[in-house]
């Protein structure tokens, strides 16, 4: 009986170390992550238009719209809309009267997330705003606070990007920043890039603040989360 157990539990530790985590990754999607036509075009559309194809992936997107949800969302902001295909999902997270807004630099950008947003039905939720986030943040003070913050635009503004954020979410808010494991990089002794350097700082202040509790959530590209506690 004993020996039983032991061979049972060896084997089922030899399983979870070569879990597949595409596989798995894909499992999660298919049962939780499903898109409707309008997200598969938000996502599938926006390469096609001459946009990066750096939009989350459909399992980052629930996994925002639950936190989303979890926090009680009213008001929310996005920071780097792309395509929209992650402020549709955001906006499908917010509260009844909920309302997200979205800042981008690019026009074009904002113009095909413009009609991704209206495929999606969500165009009454969502207030795009076009320019540079560096220059909208100190506006968007008077407009706050906000229940819930998505990051996911140039790196190097980052740090500056949640500093603004932690001062301008409620209490029980909360913050989320995109590509925080950088394919991996983060978790690299011998990545020494720009990028990875400034995500692997933010990452360590977010994990030390005592006005936190965070964590890295590891799908997709890994979600930097934080909980505003104080
Ligand atoms: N959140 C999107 C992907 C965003 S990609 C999604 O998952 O669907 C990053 C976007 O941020 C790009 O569209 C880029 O033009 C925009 N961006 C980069 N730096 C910016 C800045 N300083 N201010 C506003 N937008 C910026
Ligand atoms: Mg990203």
């Amino acid at each position: 009986m004993k020996s039983d157990l032991g061979t049972g539990f060896f084997e089922l530790r030899g399983k979870q170390t070569i879990m597949d985590h595409q596989l798995v990754n894909d499992y999660i999607s298919e049962l939780f992550a499903r898109q409707d036509q309008a997200l598969i075009q938000a996502r599938e559309d926006s390469p096609r238009r001459g946009l990066p194809a750096i939009s989350i992936q459909p399992e980052e997107g629930r996994f925002l719209q639950l936190l989303v949800r979890l926090c009680g969302t009213k008001l929310a902001l996005e920071i780097g809309t792309l395509g929209g295909y992650s402020g549709i999902w955001i906006a499908r997270g917010l509260v009844e009267g909920g309302k997200l807004i979205t800042l981008e630099r690019e026009t074009l950008h904002a113009e095909v997330a413009r009609e991704h947003f209206a495929l999606a039905g969500v165009m009454d939720q969502v207030d795009l705003r076009i320019g540079d986030a560096q220059a909208w943040l100190p506006r968007l003070k008077a407009e706050g606070p906000f229940d819930f913050v998505f990051i996911d635009a140039d790196k190097p503004g980052y740090p500056a990007y949640f500093a603004w954020a932690l001062e301008n979410t409620r209490l029980g808010g909360v913050i989320a920043a995109h590509n925080a494991l950088r394919g991996g990089k983060v978790a690299e002794a011998g990545e020494h890039d720009e990028n990875t350097r400034i995500i692997r700082s933010l990452n360590l202040q977010a994990a030390d603040d005592p006005r936190l509790i965070s964590t890295i959530h590891p799908g997709g590209d890994g979600m930097l989360v934080a909980v505003k506690i104080a």
